[in-house]
């Protein structure tokens, strides 16, 4: 391993036939709708083609699965049924989420894609592993159970994901990172994607990367464009009254509120049912069962209004969330840029929509200081406390 770290700047190939793809992963380019690569994809596809470890700085929405997934598969196309590919997610949502990807993108290649994550359990997994899948997308715990109970051979693995590395390491993963990757083989292609590099991160890219390319899309901190955002001054108490009342405007399809707390999730939900407005709540003290049901629900669109807290803050990937509510304001600026990257993903256009109480300015305007411009105040008539200036 060495220290060297390149950075990409080259013409970037504009169509996926440039990008060196085989003709059966530009087919399923084509059946996913797809037309031209996104800037991610765009760099890092050939690069992953080529063999070369990836660093890719991008948060989600930007196009980040499909530019690891697609290679991967072209890489695995044809060779030994064995365990050649994993990906390590630090959620079971998005450990579903990479797979279903991985899954539809290989769909006439023969692949067999499996997920492992905690809640479920083990049995199916290790018949699915034992049967040898060619790619294992998992979450680090449950992952280490079935090494641990020797379920999964990696000695043939070539080609080892980090997704969400940031988001992994903040959940405490580090420690379940180091003994998956002692037990994996050294000579590898790693790729390594993270919204955001603190030195964590960086440390982490070093100890497991050989002279990484490092791809980095837009600003960090950059929340993504399609989405036009506002901020709500609102007293506390009156935050459910204004869910209420944007909830009823037609516009509002279909909507994912964020609450700090599980027990406030439950409460707005409440609160929401005694108006007259269907809502389900989504966090860590659901079971999988409920949150598997919960997010189909809302995917279907048989439910109009989720309510979740941290966990369905990155990775979820649900087409057409017309709205995000900030029922609180996220302690982290980069939270609030991840929350918001669920409505703008790729094409769709969404409204983030963030209700601030007289002792959360300031949260606000760190939210403002990281993103390099202000958030525009939308003042209701009744519901606004009226003392806020945006400077
Ligand atoms: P991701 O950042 O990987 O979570 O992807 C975000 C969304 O963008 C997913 O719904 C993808 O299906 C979609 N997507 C990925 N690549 C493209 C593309 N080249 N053109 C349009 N949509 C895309």
């Amino acid at each position: 391993m060495t220290d060297t770290i390149e950075t990409l700047d080259v013409e970037t190939p504009t169509s996926f036939a440039e990008l060196g793809l085989a003709p059966e992963l530009l087919r399923a380019v084509v059946s996913a709708g797809y037309t031209i690569p996104t800037p991610i994809q765009a760099r890092a596809i050939p690069l992953v083609l080529r063999g070369r470890d990836v660093m890719g700085l991008a948060q989600t929405g930007t196009g980040k699965t499909a530019a690891f997934t697609l290679p991967i598969i072209q890489r695995l196309l044809g060779g030994p049924r064995r365990t050649r590919a994993l990906v390590l997610t630090p959620t079971r949502e998005l450990a579903v989420q990479v797979k279903e990807a991985f899954a539809g993108y290989a769909e006439n290649s023969g692949l067999f894609v499996c997920d492992v994550y905690g809640g479920v359990p083990l049995g199916p997994q290790e018949v699915a592993l034992r049967a040898g899948a060619d790619v294992v997308v998992a979450t680090p715990g449950r992952l280490l159970d079935h090494m641990e109970r020797q379920n999964v051979v990696f000695d043939d693995l070539e080609v080892l994901v980090l997704d969400e590395a940031d988001r992994m390491l903040d959940m405490g993963f580090a420690p379940q990172l180091n003994r998956i990757v002692a037990g994996i083989p050294k000579y590898r292609q790693t790729l390594l994607f993270s919204a955001t590099m603190p030195p964590e991160v960086e440390a982490l890219a070093r100890k497991y990367l050989r002279k990484p390319f490092v791809v980095q899309v837009g600003l960090r901190t950059q929340a993504a464009s399609t989405v036009s955002h506002a901020v709500y001054p609102v007293p506390r108490d009156r935050k459910c009254a204004l869910l209420a009342e944007l909830l009823r405007k037609t516009e509002l399809d279909s909507v994912l509120v964020f609450t700090r707390t599980k027990h406030g999730a439950d409460k707005v939900v409440r609160n929401l049912e005694r108006e007259g407005i269907a809502a389900l709540a989504m966090h860590a003290d659901k079971s999988q069962g409920q949150r598997t049901d919960a997010l189909d629900q809302f995917k279907k669109g048989t439910i109009r209004v989720l309510v979740a807290t941290d966990i369905a803050q990155r990775g979820l990937d649900i087409a057409g969330i017309s709205h995000v509510i900030n029922y609180d304001v996220p302690a982290q600026p980069e939270d609030y840029v991840h929350r918001i990257g669920r409505t703008g993903r790729a094409a769709a256009t969404g409204d983030a929509f963030t209700f601030m109480a007289a002792d959360e300015i300031s949260m606000v305007r760190l939210i403002e200081h990281t993103l390099g411009q202000p958030i525009p105040r939308i003042s209701v008539p009744g519901y606004d406390f009226g003392t806020v200036a945006a400077d």
